[in-house]
């Protein structure tokens, strides 16, 4: 079986998200990072190879994105991929989330993946759209927030979390899966791993040498128009209770919450 793992290179959460007003995009300048949610999605295709439900010959980690977006391919490798697969070309450059998911699949073709797993969603674009348009284009059926993933007679038997507990589904390969956080503790990569990642084979391909029709992506082949943007209102500042005396601290917040009529 071949597992591709889908990451992204993201700012590091400790850079606060701004927005370039000139082009409407997020300024991505400063420190990146591998996206966090998708270290989850590294574990569960790790947990499966070691599992051995499931014979795992290849764990692929794939991402688009510009060259820098290389560390996060070898971050994936440090955590546990065999290799990767670096999408980068300038005419993809302001794609939208709808073209960033046929971008991936076009990519993904490529590979011809029994299971795909990505994160829930990135730490920077949030959308937790990306596993449901890659799905759809690859035409392959798809399940998102995935907490639990285990191999039951040849097929997927996943646990889903939902607003009102947990779905129990059963899905066929080849499929797309979007994990949750709650799936697994992501292992650290070891020292070794991290010296060892550059050496790991890592394919850089362009938007026509997977056959991405080039009217579909870039800022021009995307749907999504941004308009102006503006920071949010600031808040007021909170009012803070000193804990000096436990009953009078209790008094004055039960105070506080009935005036607002809370309680
Ligand atoms: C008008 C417009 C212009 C944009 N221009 C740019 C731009 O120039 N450069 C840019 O980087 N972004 C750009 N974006 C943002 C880009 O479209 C989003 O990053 C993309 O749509 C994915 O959304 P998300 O990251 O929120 O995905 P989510 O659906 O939240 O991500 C879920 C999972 O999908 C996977 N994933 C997401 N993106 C990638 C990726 N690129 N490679 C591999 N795996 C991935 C990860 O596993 C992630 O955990 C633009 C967005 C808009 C609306």
């Amino acid at each position: 079986m071949k597992i591709c793992v889908l990451v992204k290179e993201v700012p590091d959460a400790a850079v606060e998200k701004r927005i370039n007003a000139s082009t409407g995009r997020m300024d991505r300048s400063g420190e990146k990072n591998l996206n966090p949610y998708d270290t989850h999605a590294i574990e569960a295709a790790m947990q499966l190879r070691e599992g051995g439900a499931v014979e795992v010959d290849e764990i692929v980690a794939v991402t688009m994105g510009p060259e820098s977006a290389v560390r996060a391919l070898h971050k994936a490798v440090s955590l546990g991929a065999d290799r990767s697969l670096h999408l980068s070309d300038e005419s993809l450059a302001g794609s939208d989330v709808a073209a960033t998911g046929y971008a991936l699949a076009k990519a993904l073709e490529k590979e011809s993946p029994d299971l795909v797993l990505l994160g829930q969603q990135s730490d920077d674009g949030e959308c937790y759209t990306i596993g449901a348009v890659v799905a759809d284009h690859l035409k392959m059926p798809s399940l998102t927030q995935v907490i639990k993933l285990d191999i039951e007679e040849g097929a997927l038997r996943l646990e889903r979390q939902a607003e009102y507990g947990y779905d129990t589904v059963k899905v066929r390969f080849p499929a797309v899966i979007s994990v949750g956080d709650a799936i697994n503790e992501p292992r650290y990569p070891s020292l070794k791993a991290i010296m060892g990642a550059k050496k790991k084979p890592l394919e850089n391909v362009t938007a026509s040498d997977v056959g991405i029709d080039a009217s579909l992506v870039g800022a021009d082949g995307s749907r999504v128009q941004c308009g102006e943007f503006h920071a949010p209102a600031a808040k007021a500042a909170g009012q803070i209770i000193e804990d000096e005396d436990t009953n009078d601290t209790v008094e004055k917040i039960v105070a506080w919450l009935d005036e607002r009529k809370l309680i």
